[in-house]
């Protein structure tokens, strides 16, 4: 299956065009405020309730700030083209913004969300107030195999006859997760008791893992989309870039007309993403990460559309949050190894505490990423791995 209005484009153009972007293209504020017509003035509709919401796992005790004045600028509407949709979500994100793009031959659906019977009244609801039939929908794009955003993929597929873009390393995950004769149960369960978690909360992980096989049912049939491709959507031609790190094979999609940027959840505003040492992804997420940030960093955005909280400007200056956020991270851990060796769940509960406790789904994702910090200082010669029987410890470096 052909990709819509695909055609190959090189890094290089993306790079090349980084310069000049900046200087072209400027998002008329005013406009995007009083947007001409009627579908962009409810360009920032909020499916559901409107979810308070507190800080999540991720951000819970790092000293994130926000970026400045750049940051709280909230733009009303993208121009008609985009439309971001929040999708509900049964965990403390709340939600996961899926984004809808206008063109001429209908509509692109980025990442739809979790399969839940919640949101799928609230896309129900949000589709027929707009008067778009699912039909209407000729391209399904998932910027990563995170099932908040691939779960109703293979649903949307079958209301729309839509292809389903993802790229294949991120289709792999999916399949070794959620296929058949599937492994990354038993393997997580694996990795985290060599790790020092006791055996009841690796029950409760196994469990809250497979809790997930319906939210991801149907599964799409898929056409896979690599780094370097053009994606036409909204009318514009969206780039695909490589980011891993927070999930390997993510892409997320620059629109260089624009200076726009589908994000995924590379880069996240308010919060910091995931990153995790899962089975098959052992080889430092974190280098990956900050390696990412550094090439995504060189990029011209105007407006960044993430897959958590809200569309923002300052992408450059989120990536070095970022990264400024792992560093210190990064020295937490040493400063902890150096009081004697632990293991990556020890490290996980002191770093993470009573959030962890008693819910798996927290529980799974900060053990993954403290494994991510463990592995990257052990990598960058900061701590070394003693093996203990069956059991991983991790200590300070002499050198
Ligand atoms: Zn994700
Ligand atoms: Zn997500």
């Amino acid at each position: 299956m052909r990709l819509p209005a695909s055609r190959g484009a090189s890094r290089e153009r993306a790079a090349g065009c980084r310069a000049r972007a900046g200087r072209r293209h400027r998002i008329d504020w005013h406009r995007a405020r009083h947007p001409a017509n009627g579908f962009a003035q409810h360009d920032r509709h909020l499916i559901g309730c409107m979810y308070g919401y507190k800080t999540e796992l991720e951000q819970e005790g790092a000293s994130m700030s926000a970026s400045g004045a750049e940051m709280t600028a909230k733009p009303e509407g993208f121009s008609g083209i985009v439309t971001q949709v929040k999708v509900p979500l049964p965990f403390s994100l709340k939600w996961v913004n899926s984004y809808i793009l206008r063109d001429s031959r209908g509509f692109t659906v980025v990442d739809p969300g979790l399969h839940t019977e919640e949101a799928l009244a609230a896309w129900d609801a949000f589709l027929s107030e707009k008067g778009i039939r699912y039909p209407d929908i000729h391209t399904i794009v998932l910027t990563h195999q995170h099932p908040d955003h691939y779960g109703l993929a293979g649903l949307f597929q079958r209301r729309a006859g839509a292809p389903v873009l993802i790229s294949r390393r991120s289709y792999a995950y999916t399949q070794r997760l959620w296929g058949k004769g599937r492994t990354f149960g038993a393997d997580l369960t694996s990795l985290f008791s060599e790790h020092g978690m006791p055996a009841e909360q690796l029950e409760q992980v196994a469990l809250h893992l497979e809790s997930f096989v319906e939210k991801v049912t149907p599964q799409p049939d898929v056409t896979f989309v690599e780094a370097g491709a053009t994606v036409s959507m909204g009318g514009l031609d969206w780039i695909a870039v490589d980011a891993p790190g927070h999930a390997g094979g993510q892409l997320v999609f620059y629109a260089e007309e624009r200076g726009w940027m589908l994000c995924g959840d590379q880069v996240l505003p308010d919060i910091t993403p995931n990153i995790s040492v899962v089975p098959g992804e052992e080889d430092d997420p974190l280098e990956q990460f900050l390696n990412s940030l550094d090439r995504l960093g060189g990029y011209e955005v105007r407006l960044a559309f993430p897959g958590h909280r809200e569309p923002f400007a300052g992408f450059r200056e989120r990536t070095r949050e970022l990264a400024a956020h792992h560093a210190r991270r990064l020295d937490g851990l040493a400063e902890m190894l150096a009081e004697g060796p632990a293991t990556g769940f020890a490290c996980c509960e002191r770093l993470f505490g009573a959030r962890i406790a008693g819910n798996a789904h927290n529980l799974r994702f900060a053990m993954s990423e403290t494994l991510a910090h463990l592995v990257h200082l052990e990598r960058k010669g900061r701590a070394v791995r003693e093996q203990r029987g069956e059991t991983v410890y991790f200590r300070a470096s002499r050198t």
